[in-house]
Parts: structure tokens; C-alpha cells; sequence
């Protein structure tokens, strides 16, 4: 069956668009800044991730609490 092929509409509006100045240590700064990792589910997150998303995620995914999900989250 081939149908539902629905094409998925990303809307990504990427209003940066100097991103000549130092990218590439930008690059770097990202990767370490996944500091935040599900203990149940092992999903990295930003280590500037809010609290309020790791706590939906731990609710909505796992049905458990923040500290659960993430207990090197700073709160
Ligand atoms: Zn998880």
C-alpha cells in the first residue's frame, strides 16, 4: 500500500545568517553542551534545556518525574 505519503512540512526559518564568525568552535560548544541524558530512554538533551521540557518529557514519556528521568539535571 502506498499511500499517506505525506511529505512532512518543515518550516526551519533559520534567520542566522552570520554564521561565518566562529562556527566551527560553535560546533564544538554544541556537542559538549549535550550534558542532559534520559536515564531511562538514554535521549541526550542540551545542558541548556529547561526544566520545565525535561520534566514534560520525563511525564509524558516515561510517566515519571524529573528527578527520575534526570538526576544530573540541575534543577
Ligand atoms: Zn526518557
Amino acid at each position: 500500500m502506498g499511500n499517506g505519503a505525506k511529505a512532512a512540512q518543515k518550516r526551519e526559518r533559520n534567520g542566522e545568517r552570520n554564521a561565518a564568525k566562529g562556527s566551527k568552535s560553535q560546533a564544538k560548544v554544541n556537542e559538549a553542551a549535550k550534558n542532559i541524558i534520559c536515564s531511562v530512554c538514554r535521549q541526550p538533551f542540551l545542558v541548556t534545556t529547561r526544566a520545565p521540557a525535561l520534566e514534560e518529557h520525563a511525564q509524558n514519556k516515561h510517566s515519571k518525574t524529573m528527578a527520575d528521568c534526570f538526576p544530573n539535571a540541575a534543577k
